[in-house]
């Protein structure tokens, strides 16, 4: 999926668990949220984060490949495990996981796929969206309407 998706994505989906839990997250909860979901593109050296550290970008590429570990859910719960239990910053921990999820969750929408459990596995999940065609710019439309709702949501 591209940049844009993820942003949008990670956005609707942290309005979506701010309404259910009825709390307001803190400001600083939201922006950790956000920016993690771009965390697994690191990747891949010629998406919008790749490009911006693109010597460390092309070192992980090497090492785990795009799709790889950086994309299996093993990494949010590692991130989730070490925050919480071994630095005990568990907001912090909370945010940086569920926005690599939400990646994670995007990117199993796509006809690529993901290999949840990379490297242990490499069997891959497909979805049935092609990265960057209609159906992701129809389905970014929606996301844009689903933001717009639950912002109005929220205030009202
Ligand atoms: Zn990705």
């Amino acid at each position: 999926m591209l940049y844009r998706t993820h942003l949008l994505f990670s956005l609707a989906s942290y309005l979506f668990l701010d309404s259910l839990a009825g709390v307001n997250f803190k400001y600083q909860f939201f922006l950790i949220f956000v920016l993690s979901s771009f965390i697994p593109d690191i990747d891949h050296p010629n998406s919008k984060i790749g490009q911006k550290m693109r010597l460390f970008s092309k070192v992980l590429n090497k090492l785990f490949s795009h799709r790889g570990f950086l994309h299996s859910m093993i990494l949010p719960l590692l991130i989730y495990f070490i925050f919480v239990y071994i630095i005990e910053v568990n907001e912090i921990g909370l945010a940086v996981s569920l926005g690599i999820s939400s990646h994670l969750f995007l990117d199993l929408m796509t006809k690529n796929g993901l290999a949840l459990f990379a490297p242990f596995s490499n069997r891959k999940i497909n979805g049935f969206i092609a990265t960057g065609s209609f159906l992701e710019k129809i389905f970014c439309g929606i996301l844009l309407l689903i933001i717009i709702y639950l912002i109005f949501y929220r205030l009202f």
